[in-house]
């Protein structure tokens, strides 16, 4: 009987590939993989030679959500028919990831056994390269045009992480980005709760091995004229600090130097 494993390549695929990972590369009869970069992909190919691409889904214009059905049919269909398959996406499959998860739900629901593994996603290297704590001020973390289009409520005293904000209002594919057409938009609704010189980072982890993270610190206005690519995630720190609830904190008996 057919099977589903999803595992991800993380985000500098030489190197962050998991254990758990290369062990289901090597095993699965049937691998797919929907990979950014060229050495990530070569990586998956001299794991496992046969596995197929499902980039070429992607048409460009097009809605994205019409290439992640047509990648999760792909996979299903593979499963049905008694493959041991495994999908591979990069970064974590399972944080910001459509398809994977789809496949994951469909999978289960036709009685076929379809299990998902972590791996370091971008917000991960973000932690480790900006030196963020998730614990210190508490973390948002929103898709850019979801965050704009569902008016989600904006704690100014936790840090806020916008992912896709190179494809800022745009359901379409676009490997360039869509070089921010309407961000401004994206600005604007910030502005409501930040200072415009408020600092934010355009944060891309490195993807290759020897190589920098972008880190560019601009004031909060300027990201209208940034350079945004579809790696880039908004890093936009807190920009007060949170209100202690000192009637609680005195309950609990716990002293305020103790709340590093
Ligand atoms: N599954 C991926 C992960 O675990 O990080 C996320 C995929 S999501 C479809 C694409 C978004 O992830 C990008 O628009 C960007 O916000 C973020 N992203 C992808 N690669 C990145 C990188 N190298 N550095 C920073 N953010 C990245």
């Amino acid at each position: 009987k057919g099977s589903l494993v999803v595992v991800g390549t993380g985000i500098r695929t030489v190197g962050q590939l998991t254990g758990d990972t290369i062990a289901r590369l090597k095993t699965s009869t049937k691998v797919f993989y929907i990979i950014a970069d060229l050495v990530g992909e070569q990586v998956i190919k001299q794991i496992h030679p046969a596995a197929e691409s499902l980039g070429r889904f992607y048409r460009l214009g097009r809605n994205r959500k019409e290439a992640y059905d047509a990648m999760v049919e792909r996979i299903l269909g593979a499963v049905r028919e008694g493959h041991r398959t495994c999908c591979a996406a990069y970064g974590h499959p399972g944080v910001f990831a459509f398809p994977t998860h789809e496949a994951i739900r469909r999978a289960r629901a036709e009685g076929y056994e379809a299990t998902m593994f972590p791996a370091i996603s971008a917000e991960d290297c973000l932690f480790a390269d900006l030196g963020v704590d998730p614990a210190s001020s508490g973390c948002q973390s929103h898709e850019a045009t979801r965050f704009v289009l569902f008016r989600k409520v904006v704690d100014p005293s936790s840090s806020l992480i916008l992912w896709q904000v190179g494809m800022f209002g745009d359901a379409t594919y676009q490997p360039e980005g869509n070089r921010g057409r309407w961000i401004h938009l994206l600005v604007e609704r910030l502005c409501e709760h930040y200072p415009e010189d408020h600092e934010v980072t355009l944060y891309e982890a490195a993807v290759f091995i020897n190589c920098a993270p972008r880190m560019e610190r601009i004031p909060l206005a300027k990201l209208i004229e940034a350079r945004l690519t579809p790696a880039t995630t908004l890093y936009v720190p807190p920009a007060r600090s949170s209100v202690l609830d000192e009637e609680t904190c005195a309950a609990l008996g716990i002293e305020r130097a103790a709340l590093a």
